[in-house]
């Protein structure tokens, strides 16, 4: 047995196993990073398929079991959820354990968890910035994370010991792992992910509010550019809620700055300034090479078929 198919945790509990806990499960099964995992969800039907598919060694509708004798213990329920959770297992948590999450935000998950952990426990929130627009345990796959960014946001003066264990976990999950400032990561995805997500959001409204346009022509021509947007406003609604109510201040800063670009544009157009265009769509298609560069997408032309399920 080579050092890297030691698993690296005896037991860890997935408390959610959605899409993102389901397939760090599935990764973990790939890596044997486990002896044992654990699962929680509220829901009988989440825990019947869980167990249909079989990617935990113990499911549970209390997460104070599921976090028993844990050595690592991950929050993978929307954000909203992670206060009552941490409270609810502080007093069960083995000692010496490490608590991280998967949530979006950072700032405010910091905020909601810490203050529950007892002593001796070691919290090193982490970011797998990886997903698709589809939820639940059925969702999930061992590839999700492969080649994929973990953020991780250990507050100054953790334990350094924990960090690397959770560098080391996630690499092994197929990620490749940074570490930064939990306000920088607020920053960073509020541009990245989160307005991106609330402008598909909103132009799908828009689109689904006109009454010039039948939704049956939305759909029909949606190819123009309209479906592309449908695909990340079909994410799950729960998550993003939280998402936004948690993330509040780094997202209302980048809408601002968001909402001045697009009145220059909207300026550049009434007054026929092409040149402002034509610039600026020079510069955002490099933006596109630079990401396929980077290996975070493919340049394969996508009409509609499906690919790698990944987003
Ligand atoms: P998901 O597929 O909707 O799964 C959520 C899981 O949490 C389910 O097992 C659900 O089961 C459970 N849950 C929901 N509400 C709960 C509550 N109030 N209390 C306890 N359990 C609850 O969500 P996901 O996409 O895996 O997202 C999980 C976390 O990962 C979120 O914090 C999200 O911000 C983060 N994240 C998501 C993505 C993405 O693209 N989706 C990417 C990176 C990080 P029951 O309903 O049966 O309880």
């Amino acid at each position: 047995m080579t050092m890297d198919s030691k698993p690296l945790f005896g037991k860890v509990a997935l408390l959610g196993i959605g899409l993102i806990g389901s397939s760090m499960a599935h990764a973990m099964r790939r890596a044997g990073l486990a002896a044992h995992i654990a699962g929680f969800a509220r829901n009988p039907e989440t825990l019947d398929a869980a167990e249909r598919i079989g990617f935990a060694d113990s499911l549970h509708d209390d997460p104070r079991a599921a976090v028993r004798d844990a050595d690592f213990v991950v929050l993978a329920t929307p954000v909203g959820a992670f206060a009552e959770l941490a409270k609810e297992i502080a007093p069960h948590l083995k000692r010496g354990a490490i608590v991280s999450d998967a949530g979006s935000v950072k700032t405010a998950v910091i905020g909601a968890v810490a203050p529950y952990l007892p002593q001796g426990v070691h919290f090193v929130p982490a970011h797998p910035i990886a997903g698709t627009e589809q939820s639940g345990p059925e969702a999930g796959f061992a590839e999700l994370f492969d080649g994929r960014w973990c953020v991780l946001t250990p507050a100054a003066g953790t334990d350094s010991q924990a960090i690397e264990t959770v560098k080391t976990f996630w690499r092994r999950c197929g990620s490749e792992v940074e570490t930064m400032d939990a306000k920088h990561h607020d920053l960073v995805l509020a541009i990245t992910s989160h307005v991106p997500h609330l402008i598909a959001y909103n132009i799908v409204g828009t689109a689904d509010d006109l009454e010039a346009v039948t939704q049956g022509e939305v759909i029909k021509y949606s190819a123009g550019g309209f479906r592309d947007f449908t695909r990340i406003a079909a994410s799950d609604p729960t998550m993003w809620r939280d998402v936004f109510l948690n993330n509040r201040e780094a997202v209302l800063e980048m809408l601002g700055r968001f909402t001045e670009d697009l009145t220059a544009l909207q300026r550049a157009i009434r007054w026929g300034d092409g040149e402002t265009l034509f610039n600026l769509f020079t510069r955002t298609r490099a933006i596109r090479r630079s990401i396929i560069d980077a290996g975070q997408d493919t340049a394969a032309p996508n009409f509609g078929r499906s690919r790698a399920r990944r987003s």
